[in-house]
């Protein structure tokens, strides 16, 4: 029988998300940015006891977005569209699972759309017992943003965030990390508005204002940007107790730094 060493049950669970503003180029349909691939694989890489989720940039939402997946099968056209939209998002999940290999992470691959079913845009079955004993023994399981079963709509889109909020309820975690393209949330968008401000804490006292600031994505999106971020860590860290944080993963050294509990600049979420 193989036998986990007691301390790594014993640690503190985190999930991290990497977003697809940061593993791929946006500009260009299905164009990975390897060299940031790599190098967050690096600064993944001796942490135990972490969950990691990707998005799928310009990767899954270009092709969402054109045959409107999200919207479930309509037609013959959603169908093959829903299929190309699991298919690209594949490949852009085994690029980072092979970055991850090749930088000497024990990662292993648990994409949703192998086994979780939703119902409305909500996951609501999904066995992660594999996932689990995977963590247990040391491996770091990497999942991602999906194309899901739908009970209702026949398919729908599955952000990271959404996989999250499905294992958060299983496995709750102590933290969640955020990793996008901003320093965190702030009071108009930052791309946008350069005189805005980093809300450095959200809680019950401003979520309502938070979520006003927090808008859409400037790229191709199909999963709602920071306001459907910040909506759902607000509601996790409500719901299971979790603390959690949206960092920028573009800046060397934030992930490592996050990861290992150190304080980076980004937006703490605790209701
Ligand atoms: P990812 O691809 O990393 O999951 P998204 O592109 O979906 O992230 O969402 C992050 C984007 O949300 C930012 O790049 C920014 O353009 C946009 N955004 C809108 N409002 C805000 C805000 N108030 N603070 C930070 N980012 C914002």
């Amino acid at each position: 029988m193989f036998l986990v060493p007691p301390i790594l049950t014993m640690q503190k669970l985190c999930l991290i998300k990497l977003g697809g503003s940061v593993l791929t180029d946006t500009t260009k349909p299905n164009t990975p940015k390897i060299e940031e691939i790599m190098r967050l694989a690096r600064e993944i890489r001796s942490t135990s006891r972490v969950i990691l989720g990707h998005g799928s940039g310009s990767f899954g939402h270009v092709t969402a977005h054109k045959y409107k997946v999200q919207d479930g099968l309509k037609n013959a056209n959603s169908m093959k569209g829903a299929a190309m939209t699991q298919n690209v998002a594949a490949k852009l999940h085994r690029i980072v699972v092979d970055e991850l290999v090749k930088a000497g992470v024990s990662a292993f691959s648990f994409p949703p759309s192998a086994g979780a079913i939703a119902r409305n845009g909500r996951i609501v079955r999904w066995d992660i017992s594999a996932l689990e004993e995977a963590l247990d023994k040391g491996f770091l399981p990497v999942t991602c943003g999906d194309v899901v079963v739908d009970l209702t709509k026949g398919v729908t889109i599955a952000s990271t965030e959404e996989v999250f909020r499905h294992i958060a309820q299983k496995l709750r975690p102590a933290r969640i990390i955020v990793g996008g393209d901003t320093d965190g949330v702030f009071t108009a968008n930052p791309k946008v508005h350069k005189n805005a401000k980093l809300i450095e804490r959200i809680d019950g006292s401003n979520i309502a204002n938070a979520l006003r600031s927090a808008g859409a994505s400037l790229k191709v999106d199909v999963t709602g940007g920071m306001r459907s971020k910040v909506a759902y860590l607000y509601d996790m860290s409500r719901k299971f107790g979790v603390e959690c944080r949206i960092i920028n993963a573009t800046v060397p050294g934030r992930v490592r730094d996050a990861l290992a509990g150190r304080r980076v600049r980004g937006t703490i979420i605790r209701a």
